[in-house]
């Protein structure tokens, strides 16, 4: 299935010069979304994958039906101030400014192996964070997943020596 006549292009959203690859015309076509999630499984399948662990919100959207299908947990990474309990927090750069992202404590134990999912690989900014959570609780990155990797912005850099599969590349 080609996969990219499902994403919408909005050019110069949310400003001016960002070509927006909007995936909600992926996910409300259900044998696109189907599709889309039966390839990372597949991808997934020889690695022993003991927990999906994906980043807000778009991580959601594309890592649940994957840990549904795999029958294994979803661990969600989030905003600061958003989980309940003792979190791991890590500080990244953005374009301005900077961010951070958090995890419960005790979402991994130490020699999980984990596939990290997301929906789109831009700088490589957010997933080099979560990779940052992951090992600190003591999991094992054993893949990443992503729908769109934006080649031109060479975010693969970031991820170097990690097994990463994207469904579609700009
Ligand atoms: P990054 O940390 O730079 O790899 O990008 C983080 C997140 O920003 C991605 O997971 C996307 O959700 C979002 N993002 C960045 N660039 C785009 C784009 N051109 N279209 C849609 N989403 C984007």
């Amino acid at each position: 299935m080609d996969l990219k006549k499902f994403v919408t292009i909005v050019p110069d959203w949310p400003k001016p010069g960002i070509q927006f690859k909007d995936i909600t015309t992926l996910m409300d076509n259900g044998d696109a979304y189907r599709y889309a999630t039966d390839q990372i499984v597949e991808y997934a399948r020889d690695k022993e994958v003991d927990l999906i662990v994906g980043p807000e919100a778009r991580g959601f959207i594309i890592g649940c039906p994957v840990a549904y299908s795999l029958g294994v947990g979803f661990a969600p990474v989030r905003k600061e101030g958003k989980l309940p309990r003792e979190v791991a927090r890590v500080e990244y750069g953005l374009e301005y400014g900077k961010d951070v992202l958090t995890i419960h404590r005790d979402a991994i134990k130490p020699g999980q192996r984990v596939l990290i999912t997301d929906d789109l690989l831009a700088t490589g900014g957010t997933i080099e964070a979560t990779i940052k959570l992951v090992e600190e609780l003591g999991g094992v990155v054993a893949g990443i997943a992503f729908l769109i990797e934006l080649s031109y912005l060479d975010g693969r850099s970031k991820l170097d020596g990690f097994d990463i599969l994207t469904l579609m590349k700009y």
